[in-house]
């Protein structure tokens, strides 16, 4: 267990905070999970990778960490104000399946997309059809408190009644009276006493085939109650750290706090963290505008948005790239100059993770640099989680990783520093960053050289047999894709490309 400072930006508090876990040595942490309807997109790819950076430093700091991730496959309606079809009910209407189908197709998809992307399962993923019990004994609780009321077999939490005890709005920074303002009146049909309550559970119409059986009707959950139900359950009532999108912010996180303290009292979350949203090409993501990449598009580079394929770790990298409260702007551009640095990173782990200590000199700027690399990570790390600077202390490091194995010494550096450098920079690599290492890149890298190196000998051969004609022609050949310098004994190559 590493005694290291973590620092967290805490949404609700608004502040960076030092990170303590409730339980010494563990921590639970709970991410909101895709709705599954349809194919994964770059929207859900960037919660994914960063809570997954974060599952990886929280266990390389030593804590047993429970990660729960959910799969919401009931209660998200097209319509967020509790209104419109099951979004995975429509989908099962519009293909001819069952909504299981559905939710087992793209929850399948889903997992396998994140393979790609080396996104570690969660600890456990339940599914909101699965805890139909658990949310209809919150929802009583709720409604015994007086923070809810039935209408109409439906169930709705009453916001101006909890306002009365607890602050709502508090993570959002949304005040109720101008919510007020923008939410469109009553038609008076409406089972709610006010807009902003919001459906805990929904009697179903007729034409909705997803219900089970409750005190209220036959029907359904609202869409924010799962996350409620589920995190208790497995986390208890208060629990560490709560994760998503900032887009869940209000009102799905905001009603998830209200639902928690209404049922239990106590705030559920200690640290609420937020990723930031995504644009391509500047824009906002979105069906109507045509720029909608749904990562299979992306790694098989069909989208007429996209120049070329991008690997997985392609995108892995441009989103570690940048801090996860920041945006990022997905453009060609943008992938292939990720692309590029992660393939040069790649290249210094594979470089790295066969070389062995054999120096004979210690310098001491060598020995600085080298040795102070672990604890810069960390601290980058602790800094919030900015993955961005870890990532430039590692490119840092590789002019040092390719002196080293351009003279095939270690030199300047002690035998101890080597080791916990080279066992660091594999480290954060591999177990924290989850970047895959490209090994083909560098056995076809590899290949090239060997191939490089033979045509030189021949091409020495015939120098001293005085067969100048072979030995010119030989280094015209190569340097079309090699740069050659020739001296007294031999000649060097570097590989750059010619234009
Ligand atoms: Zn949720």
């Amino acid at each position: 267990m590493t005694d290291s400072k973590l620092y967290i930006y805490n949404t609700l508090k608004r502040e960076r905070e030092l990170f303590e876990p409730l339980h010494p040595g563990f921590v639970g942490m709970y991410l909101c999970g895709p709705t599954v309807y349809g194919d994964a997109h770059l929207g859900h790819a960037r919660p994914a990778v960063t809570f997954d950076v974060l599952f990886r430093y929280l266990t390389y700091l030593g804590y047993k960490v429970r990660y729960v991730r959910n799969i919401t496959d009931v209660g998200h309606l097209v319509n967020d104000a509790d209104e419109g079809e099951d979004k995975i009910q429509k989908k099962a209407r519009l293909e001819h399946l069952e909504p299981m189908e559905v939710v087992q197709q793209y929850t399948l998809a889903y997992h396998r997309n994140m393979g790609q992307l080396n996104v570690k399962p969660p600890s456990i993923e339940p599914r909101a059809s699965g805890h139909i019990i658990e949310q209809v004994l919150m929802i009583e609780k709720i409604i015994e408190h007086g923070y809810a009321y039935i209408s109409e077999g439906s169930v709705y939490f009453d916001v101006k009644r909890f306002e009365k005890d607890y602050p709502y709005g508090e993570l959002s920074g949304r005040v109720t009276e101008d919510l007020q303002h923008n939410t469109r009146e009553l038609d008076g049909q409406s089972e709610k006493r006010n807009p902003l309550d919001f459906a805990l559970w929904k009697k179903a119409s007729p034409e909705h085939i997803m219900h089970w059986p409750s005190p209220w009707s036959e029907g359904f959950p609202g869409w924010h109650i799962e996350c409620s139900a589920m995190s208790a359950k497995y986390l208890g009532e208060t629990f560490d750290i709560h994760g998503g999108g900032m887009d869940l912010l209000f009102p799905h996180h905001e009603c998830e706090i209200a639902q928690s303290l209404g049922a239990n009292g106590k705030q559920p979350v200690r640290y609420w963290m937020h990723n930031n949203m995504l644009t391509i090409n500047g824009q906002k993501m979105g069906k109507s505008l045509n720029n909608f990449i749904t990562l299979d598009e992306l790694f098989s580079g069909k989208h007429s948005l996209l120049e070329k394929p991008y690997s997985p770790m392609a995108l892995r990298f441009c989103m570690l790239q940048a801090h996860y409260r920041s945006t990022i702007d997905f453009s060609n551009k943008g992938l292939d100059d990720a692309e590029k640095a992660y393939s040069k990173l790649s290249d210094i782990y594979l470089l790295l993770k066969d070389m062995n200590w054999n120096g004979t000199t210690v310098n001491l700027e060598v020995e600085k640099t080298l040795s102070s690399f672990e604890q810069d990570c960390i601290d980058a790390m602790n800094d919030d989680m900015n993955t961005a600077i870890v990532l430039s202390n590692m490119f840092k490091v590789s002019t040092n990783v390719n002196i080293f194995s351009t003279s095939g010494k270690t030199e300047g550096v002690s035998k101890e520093t080597f080791e916990k450098f080279k066992n660091a920079y594999c480290t954060f690599f591999t177990d924290i960053l989850g970047l895959v290492p490209n090994e083909s890149a560098a056995q076809s890298g590899e290949e090239f050289g060997n191939l490089v190196d033979s045509l030189l000998e021949v091409r020495n051969e015939a120098k001293k047999k005085k067969d100048f004609t072979l030995a010119d022609a030989i280094r015209n050949v190569l340097s079309k894709f090699v740069t050659l310098k020739d001296s007294a004994d031999k000649t060097s190559w570097k590989h750059e490309k010619k234009k």
